[in-house]
């Protein structure tokens, strides 16, 4: 089809000459934090795999095993012939983690949102976004056709005063944020969210995609504060900290029963494998018993933040506002040469004029290297 590839062929040219052209680049993922890109072996700071548990011995032995002894695919969605019993006692541990009634594991965080949302909300109803929130929480809300008012990042006041002023217009409410923003490495309001919540009767959800194994000792973001700040909906997902593969989501059991009937990614995508249960049970069993790893990832970030003269950061995801997409990229491809990756993030993830370095540390980072490397960005990234 030649206008098919005219147009799309002029679409890209102009993401070309805005710097914002993307492309894939072979990597191998050696042991959870040194790379391999081009023939060049990189330490990489921009992984998700924050407790390096994708390689760990114990999670890779349950995913083999599992494979070994129930092949590679689910072979059907959960509803028909894909739940295998693994499932059933990884959403028990789920549920047990969270402090909730049930649990329901999705294939993916992105299948997640876009479930969960349309399954509660319809068209006249209001969800509230934070204005940095997921691009699958925007998938979601959109999907769901509700009406969607968006407040200031982070900012629970202007929240609470765009809920008091729509929400009687609507007989269904839902406030939904990250619980660790993935690209700007802060944490929600959640306490004055969930109160407000609360308080105008409106359903809150938190993907907590970054918190989970990371923060509140392991346990997520709600966790963070004695006591925990209560959360009905509690999303996450199993790829980042867990190491491997799928995402849920811990509420009470007639929610998790009506995402069974009526969560359309889940009733209608094929179950995960059986090896990404089996991986996910071995991690969280680790996330659970070893506090000390959990509390390494963000110890990691504030010794590079202290030597590199930024500010504490909440959590181990460290943005470097650079705000031109070329600038960020000049300094992403120098510290490559140095023997680093850490990847510029540009618009569309991020708003326009924020382009930046975005740094994950994880468990396993020598500290020598993340000396070296905030040395670097100090001087020749910051110019001080
Ligand atoms: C990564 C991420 C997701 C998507 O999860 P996948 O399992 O990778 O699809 C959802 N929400 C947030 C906040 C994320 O960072």
């Amino acid at each position: 089809m030649q206008s098919l590839d005219n147009f799309i062929s002029g679409k890209l040219a102009k993401l070309e000459a805005a710097s914002l052209r993307r492309t894939l680049v072979d990597t191998f993922r050696e042991d959870g934090i040194w790379v391999t890109r081009g023939g060049r072996r990189l330490l990489s700071f921009c992984c998700n795999d924050y407790l390096n548990l994708s390689q760990h011995d114990a999670v890779k032995t349950a995913a083999i095993e599992a494979t070994r002894k129930y092949g590679v695919g689910s072979g059907a969605s959960r509803l028909v012939t894909g739940n295998h019993p693994l499932f059933a006692e990884l959403e028990a541990r789920l549920a047990r983690l969270k402090g909730t009634e049930a649990a329901i594991v999705f294939g993916s965080g992105y299948l997640a949102n876009t479930g969960i949302i349309p399954a509660l909300i319809g068209k006249d109803d209001l969800i509230l976004m934070d204005e940095l929130n997921h691009a699958c929480l925007w998938g979601g809300s959109r999907m769901s056709r509700a009406k969607i008012v968006t407040f200031p990042h982070a900012d629970a006041a202007m929240a609470r005063k765009l809920l008091a002023k729509h929400r009687a217009s609507h007989p269904h409410a839902m406030i939904a944020t990250d619980g660790v923003f993935s690209m700007d490495g802060d944490i929600a309001p959640l306490r004055a969210l969930s109160d407000m919540a609360k308080e105008y009767d409106a359903w809150f959800l938190v993907d907590d995609a970054h918190g989970l194994g990371v923060v509140g000792g392991g346990r997520g973001s709600a966790f963070i504060e004695n006591p925990p700040v209560e959360i009905p909906l509690q999303m996450g997902t199993l790829s980042k900290a867990a190491g491997g593969y799928g995402a849920y989501l811990c509420a009470s059991r007639p929610v998790i029963d009506w995402m069974h009937n009526r969560a359309r990614t889940f009733v209608y995508s094929t179950g995960l494998p059986p090896a990404s249960a089996a991986a996910a049970i071995a991690a969280l069993e680790l996330i659970e018993t070893d506090k000390a790893l959990t509390a390494k990832p963000v110890q990691k970030a504030r010794a590079f933040t202290k030597s590199a003269g930024l500010p504490e950061p909440m959590t181990n995801i460290v943005p470097i506002m650079l705000g031109e997409e070329k600038r960020a990229l000049r300094a992403s491809e120098m510290l490559a040469e140095e023997g680093f990756l850490v990847v510029a993030i540009r618009p569309p993830t991020v708003p326009a004029g924020t382009a930046r370095l975005r740094m994950t540390f994880t468990a396993g980072h020598p500290d020598a290297e993340i000396e070296r490397l905030a040395h670097l960005v100090r001087s020749r990234v910051l110019g001080n």
